[in-house]
């Protein structure tokens, strides 16, 4: 009875079943790395691990990879930050 007054908010975000266990690809954006481009913050793609520049930074490369793959959960690789981002629901999850 109380199904239809549960905020968006409190759900789950079903997004979280694509996160899996994860080695970081590289030690900064793998993308920049190529390209010899700099970035501000690391984003790691917890579905397959790639490593890209945040939306801060010139390349946007996390934001473009899930764009390229679909794969909408980052984490923070920022030592110390261990919050997770969809990028679908533009939320912290
Ligand atoms: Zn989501
Ligand atoms: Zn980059
Ligand atoms: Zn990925």
């Amino acid at each position: 009875m109380f199904a239809n007054n549960i905020p968006a908010s409190n759900l789950i975000d079903p997004h979280l079943s694509y996160v899996r266990e994860v080695t970081p690809s590289a030690d900064g954006c793998e993308d920049c790395l190529r390209t010899g481009s700099l970035w501000v913050h690391l984003r790691l793609c917890l579905t397959c691990g790639h490593v890209g520049c945040c939306d801060s930074s010139p390349n946007r490369h996390a934001r473009k990879h899930f764009h390229a793959s679909g794969h909408p959960i980052i984490k923070s690789f920022e030592p110390g930050e261990s919050w997770r981002w969809c990028y679908v629901d533009e939320q912290e999850v």
